[in-house]
């Protein structure tokens, strides 16, 4: 996290907004938990365990929407969508904030 998300202020690597005060430390932590279980995804979907990617990939997402995450599902999804015939827009559910069908899958 380079800026505050709420003024948008650069953090410098601190927890507490210089300037809003806001106090970022749990925010940084889930957004560092996204990218370790974005990297697993990763790891998962690079050795061909695509139910594993796309578990780690939502968790992920949920979390923190990285571009990276997103590509990732992305990817993920257009190889699934080729590879089967149905249920291939579980990833992109969260994204998408359809809020609904994100609760199904949960
Ligand atoms: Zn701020």
């Amino acid at each position: 996290m380079e800026r505050c998300p709420i003024c948008r202020a650069r953090l410098n690597e601190t927890t507490t907004c210089r300037r809003c005060r806001a106090e970022l430390g749990s925010a940084q932590a889930a957004e560092a938990l996204a990218r370790r279980l974005e990297g697993r995804a990763m790891h998962r979907l690079a050795i061909g365990d695509d139910d594993a990617a796309a578990r780690l990939l939502r968790r992920s997402l949920r979390l923190h929407a990285s571009p990276q995450a997103r590509d990732l599902a992305r990817a993920l999804e257009r190889r699934r969508g080729a590879g089967s015939t149905g249920g291939g827009t579980d990833v992109l559910a969260l994204e998408t904030g359809d809020g609904v069908k994100e609760m199904q899958l949960w």
